[in-house]
């Protein structure tokens, strides 16, 4: 055989040497406030399932309840082989529960990105993009073949400067991500939205963290602001908060139409599954009839980040349930961690290239699925871990 992927070899050998090379645990159980791996049951403060109902006996039932309905596959996509009711009931409901015009699923937040930033911009138009918007953001700005004007993160003048200095262009879209994941700070949309008003600029904001999350009950950034009806997209994912999988788009009706048309993961590709659907279908109902999960996210996300905070950790500037606990280096993060999994607490190190050098951390997924005993006991293990290590 020719050597031809000898250098695939060698980079991976060189990202194992730089300590980058991702390790990925296996889970032996349901996603969860707490999982087991390698036979031992951990508590996680890993995954995005900030209202458990990745594991909810509702949406457990609900699935059932659907594949013995309608099967298990979409069959091909939904221009092709038809819709079924059961994605146009969970759009409805989607679109009511946002207060929005109208809803649009995909396979994924991901892919919800790729269909909707091609489809409103192209070659010769700009987009004004938050430096630290996420890769499906900036993947979706490359396809789109628009140019790409990056603006410092979070800040409204240096917006309106770039916005300012762009005197050619076709169409104009600005992006933000709602909430940033890393840091856990909010994008301050009313005044972004203010802007775009000011110079008649189509609005996009990607609420994947904020979804089910900020608002009343989790309705997103939108409604934690107020902004109904003043952002025109609004991209959101089910595979976070929502506890399933599958990214929606909500706005415009007009909007939504033309994605029908034009967002080229709805033309082709297929649709999220029968039970992604009538699982996502059940986290709606469950987030309607009541604001109870939301309100233990939050109380669990405050009370440990002021707890972590009087034991002395740096928890930077986060607005959210996501607490980063501020450590520096990598190699010290990376430790850290590795000590807290010994003491049953399943937390990740995260470095370079996910965010500058130098401010490596522990990102805490904070989650309703943890009760107060989970807390007190993840809050011991960070103590002792920390005294260990010199942290506090
Ligand atoms: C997680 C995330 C996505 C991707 O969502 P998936 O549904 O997992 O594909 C997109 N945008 C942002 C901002 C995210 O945080």
């Amino acid at each position: 055989m020719s050597n031809r992927t000898d250098w695939i070899e060698k980079e991976i050998a060189g990202l194992k040497e730089a300590g980058l090379f991702n390790v990925i645990r296996t889970i032996d159980s349901p996603m969860d406030g707490h999982v087991t791996i390698d036979g031992r049951s951990l508590l996680n403060f890993c995954a995005n399932n900030y209202l458990g109902l990745a594991n909810h006996p509702r949406l457990r039932a609900a699935t059932k309840k659907a594949v013995d309905q309608y099967g298990v596959g979409p069959g091909a996509v939904r221009t092709i082989a038809g819709t079924m009711s059961l994605h146009i009931e969970l759009e409805r409901r989607l679109a009511e529960f946002k207060q929005a015009e109208a809803c649009i699923t995909f396979q994924s937040g991901f892919t919800a990105n790729l269909a909707t930033i091609p489809a409103l911009v192209g070659k010769g138009d700009v987009i004004f993009s938050d430096e630290l918007n996420h890769a499906s953001i900036i993947d979706g700005c490359r396809l789109s073949r628009a140019k790409v004007v990056r603006y410092a993160h979070n800040d409204v003048d240096d917006l309106r400067r770039q916005i300012e200095a762009t005197t050619e262009y076709g169409r104009r879209l600005i992006i933000t991500d709602g909430v940033f994941s890393m840091d856990g700070d909010i994008a301050p949309l009313d005044k972004i939205a203010d802007i775009a008003n000011e110079y008649d600029i189509v609005l996009m904001v990607d609420d994947a963290h904020g979804e089910g999350v900020l608002g009343n009950g989790g309705r997103g950034i939108v409604d934690h602001f107020g902004l109904h009806g003043r952002v025109d997209v609004e991209v959101g994912t089910l595979s976070k908060a929502f506890g399933v999988m599958g990214g929606l788009v909500s706005g415009k009706q007009v909007i939504v139409d033309w994605l029908r048309q034009r967002g080229r993961p709805f033309l082709f590709s297929s649709a999220m599954t029968v039970p992604d659907a009538a699982a996502c279908l059940e986290s709606v109902n469950i987030l309607q009839e009541s604001t109870e999960l939301v309100d233990k996210l939050w109380a669990n996300g405050n009370r440990f980040k002021k707890e972590m905070q009087n034991l002395g950790f740096d928890t930077g500037f986060t607005q959210t349930p996501i607490v980063p606990v501020m450590l520096g280096e990598a190699p010290l993060a990376q430790k850290f961690s590795r000590r807290l999994f010994e003491e049953g607490v399943f937390a990740m190190a995260i470095g370079f290239p996910t965010v500058p050098r130098g401010k490596a951390r522990i990102r805490v997924m904070n989650s309703a699925a943890h009760s107060a005993d989970d807390l007190e006991q993840a809050l011991d293990a960070f103590a002792r871990v920390g005294k260990e290590l010199g942290v506090i």
